[in-house]
C-alpha cells in the first residue's frame, strides 16, 4: 500500500502568512473604502495563498463579502464563512451551474441577458450583476440594462469593473460617469465598483462595497498604497547541501556562474517549478538571520544556488527566506504583482 500522504515528512518549502499583516491590509482597505465596506476577492486560491490561511484571519477581521471566479472555488470558502456572503464571478453558464448555486446558496454574478434568463428559469433568487462600462471583458452591456429581464432580478450588488485604476488614465472617471448612469436605472441593495487600486482614486469610487484583492495579499499597485499595505507572503526554503566552491568553478546550468573566489554555496529547495522564476537566476536575494545572501547561476526546476560564504554557521536542513516584496519581484521579473502571487506552486506549505 502506498503511504498516506499526510504521514509524508514535512515540505522543504514554507510559505508564511504574516496573519497580522493581512488582517492590517483588510482593515486599511476598510478604512480607505471611506463610506463603503471593503470585501475581499479570494479566486484562485486567494492568489495562491491558501483560502485556508486567508479567509478566516479576514473574516476574524471583519470581512463579510467574498468574490471568487469559479463555482468550483465556492466549497473551499464556505467552509470557513455562510455561503450567502459569496459572490461567483463567473455566473451561471449551465443549468448545472444554476443548480448548485441555488443548493448552495452562493449568489452568482450575472454577466449577461442570457445568464440573466437562466437563472429566472432555474428559479431565481437573490444575484448580483456585473455591468460592463467599457472594459468589455465580462458584464451586461449598458444598453441592455433596460431589459425587462434585469427588472425580474433580485440584485443584491451591482458591480462594474475598472480597467486602469493602477493608471492615472481619463478611463477612470469615464468608467465611473457610466457606473453613475448605470446605477440610476438598476434596482439593486448595493453598488461596488472599485478594485485594490480603484479604494485609492478617492471617494467618489468607493460606493457601497469594494473588491480588493492584490492590496489585501501585499501588492502595490498604486505608489500612494505603500503608505498603508504591508507585504503579507514570505517563503521560505530549506538548504538541501552546502557545498565549496574554488575560484575559476562554474555554478548550475549553462556554467552562467564562475566564482572568482573560494565561496560556500548552498543548494535549496526552491526553484521555477515553485513559482522561483528563471528571471531570478543571478539576481534573486536570499536571508539568513539578517545576513543578505545573492542567489548564483541559473535557477533550476526545483533548486536554486545561493552565495552563502558569509554564514559559516548555515548547515543542510536550515531555512533560508526568499526575497518576495511584490513589487521588487514584479521589477526583477517583468510580471505583473498579480502572477508574482499566483505563480506561486502547490509544493509550499503554507501557513
Ligand atoms: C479580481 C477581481 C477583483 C480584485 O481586483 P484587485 O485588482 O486584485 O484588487 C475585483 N473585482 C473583480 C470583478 C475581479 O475580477
Amino acid at each position: 500500500m502506498p503511504p498516506d500522504p499526510a504521514a509524508a515528512p514535512a515540505a522543504p518549502l514554507r510559505l508564511c502568512i504574516d496573519k497580522d499583516a493581512l488582517a492590517a491590509n483588510w482593515r486599511a482597505l476598510d478604512r480607505a473604502s471611506g463610506t463603503g465596506k471593503a470585501g475581499a476577492a479570494v479566486k484562485a486560491n486567494a492568489y495562491s495563498l491558501g483560502v485556508p490561511q486567508v479567509v478566516p484571519v479576514l473574516r476574524d477581521a471583519g470581512c463579510a463579502d467574498w468574490f471568487v471566479a469559479h463555482w468550483q472555488e465556492v466549497p473551499g470558502v464556505m467552509a470557513h464563512v455562510p455561503a450567502g456572503e459569496i459572490s461567483v464571478l463567473h455566473g451561471p453558464v449551465t443549468m448545472d451551474e444554476v443548480a448548485f448555486a441555488r443548493e448552495c446558496g452562493a449568489r452568482p454574478v450575472l454577466n449577461t441577458l442570457e445568464q440573466a434568463a437562466r437563472w429566472i428559469e432555474g428559479g431565481g433568487g437573490t444575484c448580483d450583476l456585473m455591468i460592463d462600462t467599457g472594459m468589455n471583458r465580462l458584464g451586461v452591456s449598458l444598453k441592455d440594462l433596460g431589459d425587462p429581464l434585469i427588472a425580474r432580478l433580485d440584485v443584491d450588488c451591482a458591480m462594474s469593473h475598472m480597467a486602469s485604476a493602477d493608471e492615472d488614465a481619463p478611463k477612470n472617471a469615464q468608467q465611473l460617469g457610466r457606473f453613475r448612469e448605470a446605477r440610476a436605472s438598476v434596482k439593486a441593495r448595493r453598488f461596488s465598483l472599485a478594485n485594490s487600486a480603484a479604494i485609492a482614486l478617492g471617494p467618489d469610487y468607493h460606493f457601497d462595497l469594494t473588491r480588493p484583492g492584490l492590496s489585501l495579499y501585499g501588492g502595490i499597485p498604486r505608489r500612494e498604497m505603500s503608505a498603508f499595505i504591508r507585504q503579507v507572503a514570505f517563503p521560505q526554503a530549506a538548504v538541501l547541501q552546502v557545498r565549496r566552491v574554488m575560484p575559476g568553478e562554474t555554478v548550475g546550468y549553462n556554467a552562467t556562474f564562475q566564482a572568482t573566489r573560494e565561496m560556500r554555496v548552498a543548494i535549496v529547495s526552491v526553484g521555477y517549478a515553485d513559482g522561483y522564476l528563471r528571471a531570478w537566476s543571478d539576481k534573486g536575494r536570499f536571508s539568513f538571520e539578517g545576513a543578505a545572501l545573492p542567489a548564483i547561476g541559473r535557477v533550476s526546476m526545483d533548486m536554486t544556488a545561493v552565495d552563502v560564504s558569509d554564514v559559516p554557521t548555515l548547515r543542510e536542513g536550515d531555512w533560508l527566506g526568499i526575497e518576495y516584496d511584490p513589487v521588487w519581484a514584479s521589477r526583477t521579473s517583468g510580471l505583473s504583482q498579480y502572477e508574482i502571487f499566483t505563480v506561486l506552486g502547490s509544493r509550499f506549505s503554507r501557513r
